[in-house]
C-alpha cells in the first residue's frame, strides 16, 4: 500500500524570495475592481443610451413643433395676402380723393382686419405721395406720411411684395410689422403708384408661440432672413435690437441650409446666453423663417430623471458586489493565515525533529566513545607493561593515535551535524554526499543490532531543500525503520533520479525531474488505518515516552517546503519504504 504525503496545493518553492509565506491573493484586486467597474460600466452604458434616447425624442419633438409653427406662419401670411388681394380689387381704377371719402372702403378694411384678428393689426391704402388715404382703424383717415418706412423704399426700388420691421405704427402708436405691395395702377396716371399695407400684431404672434413652447426656457422666433426679429416668445426687452442683424443672418442661413433629419445644432442665445438646440424653417416664399430653440438644460433634466432608477440599481449592485468581495476576501485571508500558521508550526517541528535526531544519535555516539576509551586504556596499559620494548611502545603509540583520530572524526561528524541547523536557509543540496555521510554516521549510531546499507549512485543532480532539514529527515526515517525492526536488521538507504511526465491526470507532483532518497526496512509495516494517519502531527503508535508522533510530520513539512513530496509504501509484516522526492535543480 502506498501513500503520498504531498501538499494539497502547489506549495511555495524554497529559494524564491519570500517563499516561506504564501503570496497575497492577487485575484482579489481584480475582484474589487470588477465589483466597482462592472456596475459603473453598466450605468455609463445606460447613461449613454438614455442620453441618445432623450436627444432623439427631443429632436423629433423639435421637428414637429417647428413644422406646426411653419404651417401657422404660412396661414397667417396667406391671410395677409388674401387681404391685400381684396383691397387691390376694391381700389382698382379709383382715384385717391374718392377713396379718401369712401366710407364703404373703410368699412371693408375694418371688416378684413376684424376677420384676421388677432394676428392682423390693421390695413391701409397710401397714395403715390406715401400718405394714408384710407385705413381700417379710423374714418376719415389722417394723411399720415409713411415715406420713411423701409418697406415702401424697397417697393419703390422694384420689390414685388415686402415685409417690414417691427415699428410703432403711426398714428395709433401700437407695435406692428407691415406687409406691403404696390396699389393697382390708376387709369391714365404715370409715375409712382400708391401702396397697399397690411400689418401683423407681433404680440398676438408671441402669445400664440407662448402657448406652443414645451419649457419655460424654450424660444420661438419669427425672423426675417436678414436677422431682423418680427415676433418672439419670450418677448424681448424694449431696448433689444430687433432690426437687421448680419451676425444673426449667417447662422440662420446655415440652419436653413441643413439637410432634413440632420441633428439640430446647439447655439447660444445673444439675448440670454442660454444654449439651445435649434431648428429653423423657411415660411413659403416669404423672406421669413420660423425658429424653435429647445433649452439644453431641459434635456439634461429629462436625462437625470430617466437615470435615477438605473443609477440606484447600479449603486445597489456595486454595494452588493463589494460586500460579497469583502466576504470572499476575508475568507481567503483567514485561509492564508491558517496556511501561514501551519507552515510556521511545521518549521518549528523541523527544528524539534533535528534536536530529537541529535539525541537519537547521541546514544550511539556514547557507545562508540566508550569503545574508544576502552581501546585507549588497554593501549596505555600495554605501553606500561612493555615500556622496555621500544618497538612495542611505538606500535601502541600508533594504536592510540588511530583511536584518537577516530574519536576526532566522530566528534567532528557530530558537531557538523549539530551545527547543520544553522544553514536552514540554504536552498539546494547535493543529495549523494549527504546520504553517504549520513549512512556512515547512522551505521555507527543506530545501535549494534542494525546495519545500514547504502546504494547511492556516484553522481546525482542537485536538489531543492536545505541540507540540515534533509539530514534530519533521513535520520527520522532511519529511526522509524529501526523501530519497525525491534530485533535488529538491515536499513537500506538508496537514491535515484525519477521523472514525472507532463499532464498525468491525478498526479500529486508537478511534471519534471526529481531526486529521490528512500529508506527501506523489512520490519512490521503498517496497516491501512495507520498509513492513513501518518504525517499527522503527534500521531504515534509507540508507547508513552517512546514516540512523539512528530517525525513524519516534520519530514513531510520539509518535503513540502522544497516543492516535493514524501511517499510511503508499506505492507503489514513485510516492511516499509519511505521516499523523499525533491525537485531536481537545473
Ligand atoms: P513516532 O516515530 O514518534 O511514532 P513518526 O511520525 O515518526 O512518529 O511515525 C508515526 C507512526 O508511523 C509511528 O508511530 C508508526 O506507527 C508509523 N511508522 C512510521 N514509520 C514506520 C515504519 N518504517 N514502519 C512501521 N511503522 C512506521
Ligand atoms: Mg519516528
Amino acid at each position: 500500500m502506498r501513500i503520498a504525503l504531498n501538499p494539497d496545493r502547489p506549495g511555495p518553492r524554497l529559494g524564491t524570495p519570500g517563499s516561506k509565506r504564501p503570496s497575497r491573493p492577487r485575484g482579489f484586486v481584480l475582484l474589487w475592481l470588477a465589483a466597482l467597474l462592472l456596475p459603473a460600466l453598466g450605468v455609463i452604458g445606460t447613461g449613454l443610451t438614455t442620453w441618445s434616447d432623450v436627444r432623439r425624442d427631443a429632436e423629433a419633438r423639435l421637428e414637429r413643433n417647428a413644422e406646426m409653427l411653419r404651417q401657422h406662419a404660412l396661414r397667417a401670411f396667406a391671410t395677409q395676402e388674401a387681404i391685400l388681394a381684396a383691397i387691390s380689387r376694391a381700389s382698382t381704377g379709383r382715384d385717391w380723393e374718392a377713396m379718401r371719402q369712401d366710407a364703404e372702403l373703410h368699412g371693408l378694411l375694418a371688416e378684413l382686419t376684424a376677420a384676421g384678428q388677432p394676428v392682423v393689426r390693421g390695413v391701409l391704402v397710401a397714395d403715390d405721395q406715401d400718405r394714408v388715404v384710407s385705413a381700417s382703424y379710423e374714418f376719415p383717415a389722417r394723411p399720415t406720411d409713411l415715406s420713411d418706412r423701409s418697406y415702401l423704399r424697397e417697393l419703390r426700388a422694384g420689390a414685388g411684395q415686402t415685409v417690414g420691421e417691427v415699428l410703432v405704427a403711426r398714428p395709433m402708436g401700437w407695435p406692428a410689422f407691415g406687409i406691403a405691395r404696390s396699389a393697382p395702377p390708376r387709369p391714365g396716371a404715370e409715375g409712382p403708384r400708391g401702396t397697399l399695407v397690411t400689418s401683423f400684431n407681433p404680440d398676438a404672434l408671441a402669445a400664440f408661440y407662448a402657448s406652443v413652447v414645451e419649457g419655460p426656457q424654450d424660444v420661438v422666433t419669427l425672423a426675417r432672413l436678414d436677422g431682423a426679429i418680427l415676433a418672439r416668445h419670450p418677448v424681448l426687452p424694449p431696448n433689444a435690437p430687433t432690426g437687421p442683424r448680419p451676425e444673426a443672418a449667417a447662422p440662420l442661413a446655415q440652419l436653413l441650409g441643413l439637410p432634413r433629419g440632420a441633428p439640430p445644432p446647439v447655439l447660444a442665445s445673444p439675448f440670454d446666453g442660454t444654449r439651445r438646440l435649434f431648428v429653423a424653417k423657411r415660411v413659403g416664399e416669404w423672406p421669413v423663417a420660423i425658429l424653435y430653440g429647445l433649452d439644453q438644460r431641459a434635456l439634461v433634466a429629462a436625462w437625470r430623471r430617466r437615470m435615477a432608477a438605473p443609477l440606484a440599481s447600479g449603486l445597489a449592485a456595486a454595494g452588493l458586489l463589494l460586500v460579497l468581495t469583502a466576504i470572499a476576501a476575508r475568507g481567503a485571508r483567514e485561509q492564508q493565515l491558517a496556511a501561514e500558521r501551519r507552515m510556521e508550526a511545521e518549521a518549528r517541528l523541523a527544528g524539534a525533529s533535528r534536536a530529537a535526531a541529535i539525541g537519537l544519535l547521541a546514544a550511539g555516539l556514547a557507545h562508540d566513545v566508550k569503545n574508544l576509551v576502552q581501546a585507549v586504556r588497554s593501549g596505555t596499559r600495554l605501553m606500561e607493561s612493555r615500556a622496555e620494548d621500544p618497538a612495542e611502545v611505538r606500535r601502541c603509540a600508533g594504536l592510540l593515535a588511530a583511536s584518537a583520530e577516530r574519536g576526532r572524526q566522530l566528534v567532528d561528524g557530530m558537531l557538523a551535524f549539530a551545527h547543520g541547523g544553522a544553514e536552514l536557509e540554504a536552498t539546494e543540496l547535493d543529495v549523494a554526499p549527504a546520504l553517504r555521510e549520513l549512512a556512515e554516521l547512522l551505521n555507527r549510531t543506530l545501535g549494534s543490532g542494525w546495519q545500514v546499507k547504502a546504494e547511492i549512485p556516484p553522481e546525482l543532480p542537485r536538489a531543492r531543500g536545505d541540507r540540515a532539514g534533509f539530514e534530519a529527515a533521513v535520520v527520522n526515517l532511519a529511526a522509524n525503520a529501526r523501530d519497525a525492526m525491534p530485533r535488529g536488521g538491515r536499513v537500506e538507504i538508496a537514491a535515484w533520479v525519477a521523472t514525472v511526465p507532463e499532464a498525468p491526470g491525478g498526479e500529486d507532483l508537478q511534471p519534471g525531474r526529481y531526486v529521490v532518497a528512500a529508506v527501506r526496512d523489512r520490519g512490521i509495516g503498517m496497516d491501512a488505518a495507520t498509513l492513513a494517519r501518518i504525517g499527522e502531527p503527534f500521531f504515534t503508535t509507540k508507547g508513552v515516552g517512546l514516540g512523539t508522533g512528530l517525525g513524519l510530520a516534520s519530514v513531510r513539512g520539509f518535503c513540502e517546503r522544497a516543492g516535493g513530496v514524501l511517499r510511503v509504501d508499506s505492507e503489514p509484516g513485510r516492511g516499509t519504504t519511505a521516499a523523499i522526492w525533491l525537485p531536481a535543480v537545473g
